[in-house]
């Protein structure tokens, strides 16, 4: 087991790891900006090492500064959390070279997987359900045309070096497909360097649903059952939910027991997301995230499982603490991101916290890093907090939630609290009724 984990990232995500490793007794250092100086996860770590100024890539983002601080200390391993250099291939590659361990998998299956072309082609190989579309590449527009009408309108054009939701564009007809092409085509050259895109079929009413699974990397592979997190705004998902409501029993086993066998098949160590869009009963593999996700507590809450120490007894070479049959799945859990935000606008909101009252009680889980006095920091992502409820079933759940959500208190600053107490509200939500473009629509009708 490790004696040292240096955790190169901030807020929730660095807490939750701190967590992790003073459980199993391992020491920990975090990094940090300047302007994290008196963050929680800087109080509550055994040492601290403050890394640059506070724009990202002069800190959290620079690899060089983090090898140091793992040097000066003595850190035989590296937590990447979610963000930052948590998917960077380059960085896995370069602490492998400084015998630190990554917790993550290969740079070789960070690489693979961050390729969306890539990605598609791996899945298809390991008999993951893919959405239709290209083979690859397509750089031809009649090579384009040729492939949607037999895929059939509306298509999407995605770029292979993707991420965040940007370089999509869809088309609805022939008459749009060359716009949509050039735009997707520029859109990805300018903000990743790299224009290559690629073409599928666009689906309408699909939910998002995840897979949660671990390898051993040594030919073993288990899945955690998936989370649904189709209520999202602008592709960044609000709120998250574990089991889904649309998926039965046996669905879950077959697309959760071919996501273990792939992952067994490619190798692959450590914890992993395989995202799927899921329409009229048909699973469509959409990408494969190499890391831990924001909302793994779902999956936590209703395996009772801690993720953050599987991934760390897999990566000091322990391997899995669970056989597919110890995977059990009790009753539904719900996360609501709390985010220093506009409910309604999404602008976002920092500023100082003057008052934090978190909700407790049973099935009741905060995880967050911010306290009352607490100045939020304008540099980096919104999210302040996340809710996590469980309950005995999803109506147990959601009667839970919105107990928890009227004792949540965040003064000083807006939050998408005020946005959660109207969905728990709402009819469609409370039936579990809903697809990827619900809340949009939802936000809209409001305006
Ligand atoms: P990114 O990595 O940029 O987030 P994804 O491939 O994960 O890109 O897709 C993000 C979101 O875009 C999905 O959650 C879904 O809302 C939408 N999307 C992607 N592919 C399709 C598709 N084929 N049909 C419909 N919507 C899609």
């Amino acid at each position: 087991m490790f004696q040292k984990i240096l955790i190169a990232n901030r807020g929730e995500i660095a807490l939750r790891v701190l967590r992790a490793c003073k459980e199993l007794g391992i020491q920990t250092v975090v990094v940090h900006s300047t302007a994290d100086a008196d963050a929680m996860h800087v109080r509550l770590a055994d040492e601290s090492v403050c890394i640059g100024p506070p724009p990202s890539r002069d800190s959290y983002l620079n690899i060089h500064q983090i090898v140091a601080a793992c040097e000066i200390t003595g850190a035989d391993a590296v937590h990447p959390g979610y963000g930052f250099l948590s998917e960077n291939a380059k960085f896995a590659d370069i602490l492998a070279a400084h015998n630190i361990t990554f917790i993550g998998p290969t740079g070789d299956h960070i690489r693979i997987m961050g390729d969306k072309i890539e990605a598609k082609r791996t899945a298809k190989r390991l008999g993951i359900p893919v959405v239709p579309g290209s083979d690859g590449a397509v750089t031809e527009d009649k090579e384009a045309k040729r492939i949607a009408a037999v895929i059939g309108y509306p298509v999407i054009i995605k770029a292979s070096a993707g991420g965040g939701g940007r370089g999509m564009k869809v088309a609805s007809s022939e008459a749009d497909l060359e716009v949509a092409l050039q735009t997707a085509r520029s859109e990805a050259g300018a903000a990743f360097g790299d224009d290559a895109v690629y073409i599928e079929k666009y689906l309408q009413k699909p939910r998002h649903i995840e897979v949660q699974v671990f390898g051993d990397g040594a030919g073993r592979g288990v899945h955690f059952g998936e989370r649904d997190c189709s209520l999202q705004r602008r592709h960044q998902k609000v709120w998250e939910e574990a089991p889904s409501p649309a998926l039965n029993a046996e669905e879950r086993a077959h697309i959760g027991g071919v996501c273990a066998r792939a992952i067994a098949d490619l190798g692959y160590s450590g914890a992993g997301t395989i995202e799927f869009l899921y329409e009229d009963g048909e699973f469509y593999f959409i990408e494969m995230n190499t890391r831990l996700q924001v909302e793994h507590p779902v999956t936590e809450a209703i395996t009772g499982i801690d993720l953050v120490h599987e991934q760390i007894r897999v990566a000091s070479g322990g391997g899995l603490s669970v056989r597919q049959e110890d995977i059990r799945f009790h009753g539904h859990a719900i996360e609501c991101r709390i985010n220093a935000e506009d409910p309604r606008t999404f602008t976002p909101s920092p500023g100082t916290i003057t008052h934090f009252h978190t909700p407790g009680g049973l099935g009741i889980r905060v995880d967050s890093g911010v306290y009352s006095g607490y100045k939020i920091p304008p540099y980096y992502d919104s999210l302040i907090g996340k809710l996590i409820v469980h309950g005995r079933n999803r109506v147990e759940c959601m009667m839970r939630l919105r107990r928890a959500l009227d004792e949540f208190v965040v003064d000083g600053i807006k939050t998408t609290l005020p946005l959660f107490r109207d969905l728990v509200g709402n009819a469609d939500i409370a039936n579990g009724d809903y697809d990827i473009h619900w809340l949009e629509k939802y936000l809209a009708e409001g305006e």
